[in-house]
């Protein structure tokens, strides 16, 4: 059998979770006479601290949107930390749909410190004709292509500091805000509420096959329906798919603490194979990035092995645990890493 560690997006519907889409009660979301989505919507806007949310078909429209209603086309700007979702995987959906101006803000680790932003906002002067203005600041939470870096709590806060002292506004990008959750200890809320927008996605980790949900103030998500509608994200019986969201939240939450666990396993196991570059006290939560001398290469090999992983670039590849993946699965991702490298060194 395959292991697939390619993203926790491989997750498939359990049959508990099946069987939950089965027995949904339905009606017509777009009435608001959907009795399982509304209950879902009103579940993360209560997890996340905000006053109301939307189901969307996916992570990608929930930033799109929230991009779009924070920003006023012409000539705003969004900082982003490095290799932040909207600017890489989402097809340039915001400069597009929003006019918008992405500018990422460094940081190895996907996060970024205060005084980052408070420096990029001041090389923007205030009624200057020529500089984009500065608007919104987006924030990763966890930061998935720079290895599922969780953000410390007092950066977040001192960060969120700096955009009300410039007038911004705030989102956050919560596709795996549930593993950081798991992972620190602290709950949701204490990390999305101060946000002007937030979201979680039900097919990462929590193991659904479509869905997430995007909250903020009822003026907000009031006015995010209209570019749901727009975007065609309206949908009618959706309480078949909200009921996976449900039931991810009901089951698949606390069992993230396995992911992480078996991610820690890998990159120890990882660490030891000569050719290997990674740093084991950097895996926080489900997302492995390490480096071989040739990314491609080895991950065709390793593929032949009967286990997936992918290659981010040259010389990066990615591994990501997830609900589908056991302690076997693991083992035999290191075997073949062990029977692999070899020909990657090459
Ligand atoms: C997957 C992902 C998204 C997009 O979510 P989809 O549901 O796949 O559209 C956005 N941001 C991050 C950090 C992600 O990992």
């Amino acid at each position: 059998m395959l292991v697939d560690l390619y993203s926790d997006t491989q997750t498939r519907p359990s049959q508990g979770m099946r069987a939950a889409m089965a027995a949904a009660e339905v009606g017509d979301e777009q009435r608001r006479e959907d009795p399982t989505t509304t209950e879902l919507e009103e579940r993360v806007a209560a997890l996340l601290g905000h006053e109301a949310a939307v189901f969307l078909p996916s992570g990608t429209m929930c930033n799109e949107i929230a991009i779009r209603l924070h920003i006023r086309p012409g000539g705003d700007e969004v900082f982003v930390g490095r290799d932040a979702h909207p600017l890489e995987a989402e097809a340039g959906g915001p400069a597009v749909l929003s006019g918008a101006v992405i500018t990422e803000l460094e940081g190895e680790d996907g996060t970024f410190v205060p005084e980052t932003l408070e420096r990029a906002i001041r090389a923007r002067p205030a009624g200057s004709r020529y500089a984009p203005r500065p608007r919104l600041v987006c924030a990763e939470q966890t930061a998935n292509l720079r290895g599922g870096t969780v953000w410390p709590l007092e950066r977040l806060r001192g960060m969120l500091g700096i955009v009300r002292e410039h007038g911004l506004r705030a989102h956050l990008d919560g596709a795996r805000l549930m593993n950081a959750v798991v992972a620190s200890g602290i709950e949701a809320a204490a990390w999305a509420s101060d946000f002007d927008s937030a979201w979680i996605d039900f097919t990462k980790g929590l193991g659904a096959p479509v869905g997430a949900c995007l909250a903020g103030s009822a003026e907000l998500i009031e006015e995010a329906w209209r570019w749901k509608q727009m975007l065609g994200g309206a949908m009618r019986q959706s309480g078949v798919l909200a009921a996976a969201g449900l039931y991810a939240l009901d089951n698949n939450v606390d069992r993230l603490a396995d992911d992480h666990n078996r991610a820690r396993r890998l990159v120890e196991g990882l660490a030891e194979i000569p050719g290997i570059q990674i740093e084991p006290a950097k895996v926080e939560t489900n997302i492995v990035i390490f480096e071989v001398p040739d990314a491609e290469v080895f991950v065709r090999a390793l593929e032949s092995k009967g286990v997936r992983m992918g290659a981010l670039d040259a010389r990066r590849v990615r591994a990501v645990t997830h609900l589908d993946v056991d302690d076997a699965g693991i083992d035999q991702a290191l075997e073949a890493a062990r029977a692999t490298v070899p020909a990657g060194v090459s």
